[in-house]
């Protein structure tokens, strides 16, 4: 199986009536290294930028961080990579930035924190568009956001860093190529379901965190072992969440793609795609399967699937046509 899964790496992405699904995949390290061997991906779907800032001692300097981002956007050229904004708190710790809390999954994480520290936000967003000038393959994700008020603090100081960068740049180089990068919010909170019409017109795309947003419409803490069995991403309530996502994205005509673990799940990516998911970021080691399973698939069958699914009462139901459906492509 794992030679015919490899020897398919090289075909696009499609399903057998030719619907085109964008793959790309999930970093959080120096990105260069991990897609030296990989089939076609479409760009970098999600860099999670707290990985370098947890492996160090200290905050990283603008510096730093445009060396870095520098590295992993040149690693991408002409495919873009989304980068989100530092993500640290809930099971994130920093050790040079302790963070005591009592909850901290409902707590002081995300863009919380840095909306709280404008200097470390405005530090960061000024190493990545500059680390973007002559590529323009930068797209900025903002976590954890929950209010529109957090969208549009956020935007106001991406905007500043941006004039603030700019003006710096022009003064050596008056004709300099800089654009201003799409920008786009996760929804990992519930609350945002029901949000999506304020939001859209403030942003470019939005991307699904079915990590967090399974832990939050469960009310199950995603690392607990107690509660594990009870974290799962097929409950119909979360099933149906995706479903209102997906539809009310594309009424709104906004981009929306999902990054949770769930995009590199054959099973999860099945149903995504029945929704109507159209772009998938997952990690590396599943980009090879994922192709591989979604061009044995076709429109009509994934139909009569998703309506059995969203119908079904019990998770285990789902599970189970997904695995017969799964069995039934070898
Ligand atoms: C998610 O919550 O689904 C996600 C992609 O972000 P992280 O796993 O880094 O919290
Ligand atoms: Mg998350």
């Amino acid at each position: 199986l794992v030679e015919i899964v490899s020897a398919n790496r090289d075909l696009p992405a499609e399903t057998e009536d030719g619907i085109a699904i964008s793959l790309q995949i999930n970093a959080g390290l120096n990105a260069d290294h991990q897609h030296e061997n990989l089939g076609p991906f479409e760009g970098i779907g999600l860099y999670r930028t707290e990985i370098p800032f947890m492996m160090r001692e200290r905050f990283p300097t603008e510096k730093e961080q445009y060396q870095l981002y520098k590295q992993i956007l040149k690693s991408c050229r002409d495919k873009p990579v989304v980068m989100r904004t530092l993500d640290v708190g809930g099971d994130k710790p920093l050790p040079y930035f302790p963070i005591q809390e009592e909850n901290p999954f409902l707590g002081w994480r995300g863009i919380r924190m840095t909306l709280d520290h404008p200097e470390i936000f405005l530090v960061q967003v000024r190493a990545m568009l500059r680390a973007n000038v002559g590529l323009h393959n930068l797209q900025i994700l903002l976590p954890m956001i929950s209010t529109v008020d957090e969208v549009e603090e956020a935007t106001r100081l991406i905007n500043q860093a941006y004039f603030e960068v700019r003006n710096e740049l022009v003064q050596t180089n008056p004709n300099l190529d800089f654009k201003r990068p799409l920008v786009g919010v996760m929804i990992e909170v519930p609350a945002l379901l029901y949000q999506l019409d304020a939001i859209a017109p403030k942003v470019d795309f939005f991307s699904v965190g079915t990590n967090d947003l399974t832990q939050y419409m469960l009310a199950v803490d995603r690392n607990n072992p107690r509660v594990a069995s009870l974290y799962d991403t097929l409950n119909p309530g979360m099933l149906h969440a995706l479903q209102h996502i997906i539809q009310r994205c594309t009424e709104l005509r906004k981009p929306v793609s999902v990054c949770g673990e769930m995009a590199g799940d054959p099973g999860g990516a099945i149903l995504l795609v029945a929704m109507g998911y159209r772009s998938l970021s997952m990690s590396t080691h599943n980009l090879d399967k994922i192709r591989w399973i979604l061009r044995h698939l076709d429109s009509k069958m994934l139909q009569v699937l998703l309506t059995q699914v969203m119908s079904s009462t019990h998770p285990d139901q789902v599970r189970r046509l997904l695995r017969i459906k799964l069995e039934g492509l070898g």
